[in-house]
């Protein structure tokens, strides 16, 4: 069976492959810190909707559409929720829409990313989502929304490029030349371009993994600004002279099936 991959799995990875092995490998899991995520799905909907079932025919919505396509993702909201959504709508709207000629259909709207491939005799199954995939002249551009109050760039933005560079590549046969993110409270938008060396990273990334996989040691704790909030403190022996035995609840060590190597 292949091995399930995503960008935020080797994001973990390259933080600390000893926080990797505690929540991939023997599945320990801690309480999320995150809060109700309504806000966040009324907006990408709405966005999706707007691009979805508007008629290209016509080249350009007017604001109505927005408001209408919004009105229907916001029964779940706070009146306060509902006027902050709208006016981010609003904003992009006159940002991104009305100075186009032309509203330009995405390849792809809330799509699934998916490939698979092989990396020292490992079958890795990639997967993964994005708000909306354009075409630009000579490629693909991501679109990722973002309805985070403070512009904070994710960390590891290099393992997304490289790793939704051999996807998309898979898929569409186009290389990704760039991803965006869109500060949809701020209006703020930062994109990235994605280099060779993207890919050069992230495959020596997915070669040391397998290693680890194929070997089933040096899971070793790697420390930096993420062990504050990480919910494995108390079974790493670099926070703690005397670690906590992992619980019961732990899966057991298991080894991965290898792919018959090709002939
Ligand atoms: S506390 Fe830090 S070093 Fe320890 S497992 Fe968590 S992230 Fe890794």
């Amino acid at each position: 069976m292949a091995y399930p991959l995503s960008a935020t799995k080797l994001q973990t990875y390259r933080q600390c492959p000893q926080a990797y092995y505690f929540k991939h490998e023997r599945r320990l899991t801690v309480p999320s810190a995150f809060g109700s995520p309504t806000f966040g799905k009324a907006i990408h909907r709405a966005l999706a909707q707007i691009y979805q079932d508007w008629s290209y025919a016509d080249p350009l919505p007017p604001l109505q559409w927005f408001a209408d396509c919004w009105q229907q993702h916001i029964s779940e909201l706070k009146e306060s929720q509902i006027h902050e959504g709208w006016q981010a709508l609003e904003t992009y709207y006159h940002q991104y829409v009305a100075p186009q000629p032309m509203l330009r259909k995405p390849v792809g709207i809330e799509g699934k990313i998916q490939a698979s491939f092989q990396v020292s005799n490992i079958e890795f199954a990639l997967s993964g989502r994005y708000d909306r995939l354009d075409w630009l002249d000579d490629g693909l551009e991501l679109i990722d929304y973002k309805t985070s109050k403070t512009v904070k760039p994710p960390e590891a933005i290099d393992v997304q490029l490289g790793l939704y560079y051999l996807a998309l590549e898979q898929t569409y046969h186009h290389a990704l030349k760039r991803l965006s993110l869109l500060y949809l409270r701020s209006n703020q938008c930062i994109s990235y371009e994605v280099t060779p060396d993207h890919l050069e990273q992230i495959k020596d990334l997915i070669g040391d993994l397998a290693l680890k996989l194929r070997s089933d040691q040096d899971w070793h704790p790697q420390e930096g600004s993420q062990c504050d909030r990480c919910g494995y403190r108390q079974y790493c022996s670099a926070q703690t002279p005397n670690p906590e035995p992992l619980p019961q609840t732990a899966k057991p060590p298991q080894k991965v099936q290898l792919a018959l190597p090709f002939l």
